[in-house]
């Protein structure tokens, strides 16, 4: 029996989108997603907010309600460069004032230029960082191997950005777990003209049954609870210590949940 650890629902691939600085331009963005039902993380840098053309808290309200809010630094520096005292202060009066905005814990980050460091990413981690984005474009839908150093697909004005739109779309094999990840500013929209870019690739994507939609902080997550699966040596039972359920493929078309606080006897519920 071969048992494979699948996306929520049994899925196999999923889709996830990051904008960072949120200015006042994540508004459209935002309608475009909530349009298509697509979810994205955006990366916000509070130390910074009002400071036009960057929303004020007050603008924000519940524009991202259904997203993920996550941190960018606190004034956006390039972090590689400060004295690591300083990094600490930039991460912590991030999270501080964003998890005042939203009453949320606020766990993940995107480098604000990019920038960071071994020593960094070690430093974000202890103070409760889970994930940290980098842009450095992949090419490719892996999982990070490294939470840390989250290097995603690729640019939305990435030249390859709709063959990898199609790539998610028709993959047809579920011995993989396939991620696309796109990254960008929604200001970049207006600065190139290209807004129908993005509205036809979310129109591309979206309304498929086979691709999860998620927020970065949810497949961080799960895949993090997928992780802490207890199995016995045979791998007929599973013991799930999370709150939360997570699916597994058992041989190549049987698909179960573990529930959350429950041990699931394999062999029973692939005959269910
Ligand atoms: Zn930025």
């Amino acid at each position: 029996m071969k048992v494979y650890s699948c996306f929520p629902g049994g899925l196999s691939k999923a889709l996830t989108m990051s904008y960072d600085d949120g200015k006042y331009q994540d508004r459209r963005l935002v309608e475009i997603f909530n349009k298509y039902g697509i979810k994205a993380t955006f990366n916000l840098n509070y130390g910074q907010m009002g400071a036009e053309p960057r929303m004020s808290v007050e603008e924000i309200g519940d524009l991202y309600k259904g997203h993920e809010i996550a941190t960018h630094s606190f004034t956006h520096p390039t972090i590689a460069r400060e004295p690591m005292a300083e990094a600490a202060r930039e991460i912590l009066k991030d999270r501080e004032g964003l998890e005042e905005m939203t009453g949320e814990i606020i766990r993940g980050h995107a480098y604000p230029n990019g920038s960071y460091s071994e020593e960094i990413k070690a430093l974000f981690k202890s103070l409760g960082i889970a994930y940290a984005r980098t842009t450095k474009a992949t090419e490719t839908y892996e999982l990070p191997a490294d939470p840390m150093e989250w290097n995603p697909t690729c640019h939305h004005n990435d030249p390859r950005l709709f063959e990898h739109a199609d790539f998610i779309v028709d993959f047809p094999k579920k011995q993989y777990l396939k991620l696309l990840y796109v990254w960008g500013h929604s200001y970049e929209f207006d600065n190139d003209d290209n807004w129908d870019r993005i509205e036809k690739f979310c129109e591309k994507v979206s309304g498929k049954s086979d691709i999860w939609y998620a927020t970065n902080i949810e497949i961080i997550d799960y895949m993090e609870r997928a992780k802490r699966l207890r199995f016995d040596a045979a791998c007929t039972r599973v013991f799930n210590p999370s709150s939360e359920s997570v699916w597994l493929q058992v041989d190549t078309d049987k698909y179960i949940e573990a529930m959350p606080g429950e041990t699931t006897h394999l062999l029973d519920a692939v005959k269910r």
